[in-house]
C-alpha cells in the first residue's frame, strides 16, 4: 500500500481485482498513515463480504547512508570512498551511516552494496571504529539514504531494531493479522518476535523474509519457527548473486510446502507497471513461474504502492494466477507426514490422506472444521485439485487464512454435532454454489467434537 493505493475507491477495486492481503511497509509511512489504510480496508471487507489480510512488514536492521548535501555525490571507478559512521550529510568524498558497529563489523576485501547493489564498493581498510576507506568498483550517482547491503560481513545490529519494535507495537495494537520480519538470520530471530508477540497477548503471524545468505544456512529451523515465509528478492538479489534467485525461490517454495508454510514470492513480479498499464511477456512468466513453482501468493510492492496502474497490475497478475491454475501440473504436490512421533502425526497424516482420497474420487472440495487454521494449512500444502473450505469458531483466523494457498475460509459458531455440522456446512456450501448435487465432498473433523482437539476423522460423502 501506498498513495497510489490508500483511496477509499482505488483499494475497493484493487479488493475487486484480486486483492487478498493488505501489506503496510513500515520502512515507509507514518503510523497515522498505516492507522487509517487498516480503517479503509477494514470498512472495505465489511461492505464486501471479503475478509482481506493484513501484514506490517518490518524495516528490520536496514542499513543506509545518510543525507548527502547538494542531493547526490558521483562515485568514480577507481577512486576512493570514505564511509564513516555518525549523521552528518556526506560531501567530498565521504559519506556517513548510522549503523555504529560498521566499522567494527567489516573487513578489508568484503564488498560493500549501495542502492540495491547498482553500485559497488570494496573494503580497502577499516580502523575498526569509525571510518572505513573503500575502492569504487562500479561507481554512478548516490543518492541519499540509500540502502547499503554487506552480503559478506557479519552484522551484529539486533533483528529487531528500536524502530521495529515501536512499530511492532502499532501493528499489534492495531489487530495486525500477520507480522513480517526483514533480514531473518537465524531461527531465534522469529523466536525473539514471537516471544514479543505472546507478551503483548496477540495473535499475530509471523512472515520470515527470506534475504540474507545467513538464513539460507539456516532455512529449515526458520521453517520450523515461522509461520510463513517471504522470498524477498529485492535484497536477496543484492545479498547473494542474482543469477541464483531463481534456484533459491524454487528451493524456498518447495521446502515451505513440505513444512506446510504459506510463501510469498515478492518484488520486481510487475515492475515495468509503475508507468506502463500492461506488464512485459518476462513479468508474465515470473508471475505465472511463481505459481507452478508452488507459491501461496505473489506481491506488489512499488506497483501498487506508488505506480500509474495499480488497479492494472492486481487484476493482471489475478489473471495470470487463474489462467496458469486451469492446468493440471499446479497440482498433487503430496507429501507423506513427517514422522510418527511428531507432535501433529495423526492430523498430518488425515490431510495427506484426505487430498489422496480427493485425487482418486475428484472431489469437489474438502471442507476442515479447524479453530487455528493448521488442517487448511497442511491440506493446502499439499496442493490438492480440488477446493479448500475451513469453517471456525475462530474469528480471528478468517482474514489470517487469505493469505494461504487456495483456502477459503468461512465463521461457523455452533457447537452441535458432528453429523449436524457437516449437514449445516454441506448446505451452506451448496447454497454458495460451491457445491452441487452429486459432488464428492471430504470432510475432516476432530471427534468428539465439543472437545476441539486434533484432526482425527475423515469423512467422503457426496452431496
Ligand atoms: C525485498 O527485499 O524483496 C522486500 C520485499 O523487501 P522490502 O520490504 O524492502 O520491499
Amino acid at each position: 500500500m501506498g498513495p497510489a493505493s490508500t483511496p477509499r475507491e482505488v483499494m475497493k477495486e484493487l479488493v475487486l481485482a484480486g486483492m487478498n492481503v493488505v501489506r503496510l511497509n513500515f520502512s515507509h509511512g507514518e503510523h497515522s498513515v498505516h492507522g487509517a489504510t487498516l480503517e479503509t480496508i477494514r470498512s472495505i471487507d465489511e461492505e464486501l463480504g471479503t475478509h482481506t489480510a493484513t501484514l506490517a512488514d518490518l524495516q528490520g536492521p536496514k542499513l543506509r547512508v545518510g543525507e548527502i548535501e547538494g542531493g547526490a555525490m558521483d562515485l568514480v571507478n577507481g577512486e576512493e570512498l570514505i564511509i564513516r559512521t555518525g549523521k552528518e550529510p556526506g560531501a567530498n568524498g565521504v559519506v556517513f551511516t548510522n549503523y555504529m558497529q560498521f566499522a567494527a563489523d567489516v573487513k578489508p576485501g568484503e564488498p560493500v552494496l549501495l542502492d540495491d547493489g547498482k553500485l559497488r564498493l570494496e573494503v580497502l581498510e577499516t580502523n575498526g571504529k569509525d571510518e572505513v576507506r573503500c575502492r569504487i568498483q562500479y561507481g554512478g550517482v548516490l543518492k541519499p539514504r540509500k540502502g547499503i547491503n554487506l552480503p559478506s560481513t557479519a552484522i551484529s545490529l539486533p533483528c529487531i531494531t528500536e524502530k521495529d519494535a515501536a512499530d511492532l507495537a502499532f501493528a499489534l495494537e492495531n489487530g495486525v493479522d500477520w507480522i513480517g520480519l526483514s533480514f531473518v538470520r537465524r531461527a531465534e530471530d522469529i523466536r525473539e518476535l514471537r516471544g514479543i508477540i505472546d507478551a503483548a497477548g496477540s495473535h499475530a503471524r509471523i512472515v520470515a523474509k527470506i534475504e540474507k545468505p545467513e538464513a539460507l544456512e539456516d532455512l529449515d529451523n526458520i521453517l520450523r519457527c515461522t509461520d510463513a515465509v517471504m522470498v524477498a528478492r529485492g535484497d536477496l538479489g543484492v545479498e547473494v548473486p542474482m543469477q541464483e534467485v531463481p534456484m533459491i525461490q524454487k528451493d524456498i517454495i518447495k521446502q515451505c510446502m513440505e513444512h506446510g508454510r504459506p510463501v510469498i514470492v515478492a518484488t520486481q513480479m510487475m515492475e515495468s507497471m509503475i508507468e506502463a498499464a500492461v506488464p512485459t511477456r518476462a513479468e508474465v512468466n515470473d508471475v505465472a513461474n511463481a505459481v507452478l513453482d508452488g507459491a501461496d501468493a505473489v506481491m506488489l510492492s512499488a506497483e501498487t504502492s506508488v505506480g500509474a496502474f495499480p488497479v492494472n497490475a492486481v487484476r493482471a497478475m489475478s489473471e495470470i494466477c487463474a489462467s496458469v491454475e486451469r492446468h493440471d501440473h499446479v497440482y498433487h504436490h503430496e507429501r507423506p507426514p513427517f514422522s510418527p512421533d511428531e507432535d501433529r502425526f495423526i492430523s498430518d497424516s488425515i490431510c495427506y490422506n484426505a487430498c489422496r482420497l480427493a485425487k482418486r474420487v475428484e472431489a469437489k472440495a474438502i471442507v476442515t472444521m479447524s479453530f487455528s487454521g493448521y488442517t487448511a494449512m497442511q491440506v493446502a500444502s499439499q496442493r490438492p485439485a480440488c477446493d479448500i473450505h475451513l469453517f471456525t469458531a475462530n474469528k480471528r483466523i478468517l482474514k489470517q487464512m487469505s493469505l494461504v494457498w487456495g483456502v477459503r475460509a468461512y465463521p461457523y459458531l455452533k457447537m452441535v454435532s458432528t453429523d449436524h455440522t457437516i449437514a449445516d456446512i454441506k448446505y451452506v456450501l451448496k447454497k454458495d454454489g460451491r457445491l452441487e448435487t452429486g459432488d464428492f465432498v471430504i470432510h475432516l473433523a476432530s471427534m468428539p467434537i465439543a472437545d476441539a482437539g486434533m484432526t482425527n476423522m475423515l469423512k467422503l460423502s457426496r452431496v
